[in-house]
């Protein structure tokens, strides 16, 4: 039976750990931090629990595949809920759209911004179902390894216009500005510009659309402890508090991990979700490969980092949705700057998570947890000493939210906790702190991404939101899809 080591136990990690695991790979999931998740960690606090990161659920089928690997069902360990509206987003002019599920609701809203923007959605939402079937369901789990994949790839993504941008297509679509922003923004969930990641990004769209945006009885924390529990019953091991220090080599394989308490274990394959440029940088440290390639990696467009505020409120979420975005005065001009820099945009706009609307236990009873974020410039292209501005800024953040969506916030917060692009980088190991890896432009994705498997070292393989096809949860579970079939490949072959 052949061994597998996994590196890192974040959505991608784990779903990979599962797939081995199911396909009788005796497979080691090994943690650095207290608790698995990566980006979805959880912390508890006064009764309020704070999911670290992601909030938005969507393709659950995508989940369910990895119980169905077993013949089990997901329903045993994790209860979706649904979502409504999938979004509420909010201008500071003082417009506001739902962003429903369902296509009278939604274009009701559209109707109400522009009568004349019903067609052009229309057309729109045809477009991104085709980029669903042809990007997603097609691409999505390939690995992408060998250029000539990517050649026949090619006449689609062109008929697709892939080189366009998402804001540009939907433009071509849609004549209102906040209609062009309400569908354009979501390359940000992924770690995208919508002025200039792919169009093909527009599948998010009918990602949602098609499947719905759930959210996770007990936060997302609860879904990350199902997939665990399913690993642990089909035997899988994990090890927690245990970094890796370095993957060991000998020729073109790798051979084991050495972990920092200087315990080596050792496998027939590794796979590593810990971030790409960490492994070969750090993990693969004084082998030609990982000087090789950490350079390449050096000179690539990383996406932008976050700021995330958990607080904890004594009072009822009121008059909220689950998901609120709140956009600033500026779109294109602030998006440049938080993917280019030089320094914190004085302005922002917002993502506010308010869970308690869909499941209160997630705080004491009669009270509300929350977390709010923006999106900022990456270490590389803004030194924003964090520790020192952390404070200030969520004052900001949080006069703001008292402003616009929840009166007399600051008398009613309990409990507050931020996480800087400073923790990013501590914390998970994340080049230049990025929240999302590497950007998800076009002439970083599919082939041109960091592959599934190494080139050189024939017996490593990646797998999270550094590989194909890239960041958000239907990504790198997608990633651990592809990642999982080139090793059970290899395998066979061995
Ligand atoms: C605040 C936030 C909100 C988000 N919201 C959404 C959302 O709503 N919906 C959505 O779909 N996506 C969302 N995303 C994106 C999504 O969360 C990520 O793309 C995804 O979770 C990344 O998973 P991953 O498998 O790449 O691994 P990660 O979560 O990055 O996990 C990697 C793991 O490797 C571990 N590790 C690193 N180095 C070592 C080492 N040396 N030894 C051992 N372990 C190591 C880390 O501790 C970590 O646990 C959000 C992201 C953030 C940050």
């Amino acid at each position: 039976m052949s061994t597998a080591i996994v590196i890192g136990a974040g959505f991608g990690g784990l779903a990979l750990a599962i797939r081995l695991q199911s396909a009788g790979i005796r497979t080691t999931l090994i943690e650095g931090r207290d608790k698995p998740g990566g980006r979805a960690y959880v912390w508890r606090e006064q009764g309020h629990v704070f999911d670290a990161g992601p909030t938005v659920i969507t393709d659950p089928d995508s989940l369910r595949e990895l119980w169905g690997l077993s013949g089990q069902d997901m329903a045993r360990d994790v209860t979706l809920l649904p979502v409504s509206p999938f979004y509420r987003l909010l201008w500071d002019d003082g417009r506001r759209f739902d962003y429903l599920g369902d296509a009278e609701g939604l274009e009701a809203q559209i109707a109400a911004f522009d009568p004349a923007d019903v067609a052009g959605y229309r057309r729109f939402h045809a477009y991104a179902e085709e980029v669903y079937r042809e990007g997603y369901l097609r691409l999505g789990a390939v690995p992408f390894l060998r250029f000539r994949q990517m050649l026949s790839a090619a006449p689609v993504l062109v008929r697709l216009e892939a080189y366009r941008s998402v804001h540009s297509l939907v433009a071509r679509f849609i004549r209102d500005p906040h209609l062009r922003q309400a569908f354009s923004f979501h390359t940000l969930l992924v770690g995208g510009n919508p002025f200039s990641t792919s169009a093909i990004y527009a599948l998010i769209h009918a990602l949602e659309r098609r499947g719905g945006v759930w959210f996770a009885k007990g936060g997302t924390n609860a879904l990350v402890a199902g997939m665990l529990a399913l690993f642990e019953r089909l035997g899988g091991r994990l090890l927690l508090d245990a970094p890796v220090a370095r993957i060991e080599t000998e020729g073109s394989r790798a051979t084991a991990v050495i972990l920092a308490s200087g315990e080596r274990l050792a496998a027939d394959m590794i796979a590593s979700n810990a971030d790409v440029m960490h492994t070969y940088r750090d993990l693969l440290a004084g082998t030609r490969r990982g000087r090789v390639k950490a350079a390449i990696l050096g000179r690539q467009r990383w996406s932008m980092s976050l700021f995330v505020l958990h607080f904890g409120l004594d009072k009822a979420p009121e008059g909220l949705a689950h998901h609120t975005i709140l956009f600033g005065p500026r779109y294109r001009e602030l998006v440049s700057e938080i993917f280019r820099g030089p320094g914190l945009p004085e302005d922002f706009s917002l993502y506010l998570h308010s869970p308690c609307v869909t499941d209160p236990s997630l705080a004491p009873p009669g009270m509300s947890t929350h977390y709010v974020l923006a999106p900022v410039p990456h270490l590389g292209r803004a030194r924003v000493d964090w520790a020192r501005e952390s404070e200030a800024y969520s004052e900001r953040i949080l006069a703001a939210l008292e402003a616009r969506v929840i009166p007399g916030l600051r008398a009613h917060l309990r409990v507050k906790r931020a996480f800087t692009p400073a923790d990013f980088a501590g914390a998970l190991n994340a080049h230049h702190g990025s929240a999302f890896s590497v950007e998800p432009i076009l002439a970083q994705s599919a082939w041109f991404r960091p592959h599934n498997r190494d080139r050189t070292l024939r017996n490593l393989y990646l797998v999270g939101a550094g590989t194909h096809p890239g960041a958000g949860i239907p990504g790198v579970v997608g990633s651990a899809k592809a990642t999982a079939a080139v090793m059970l490949s290899d395998a066979a072959r061995a």
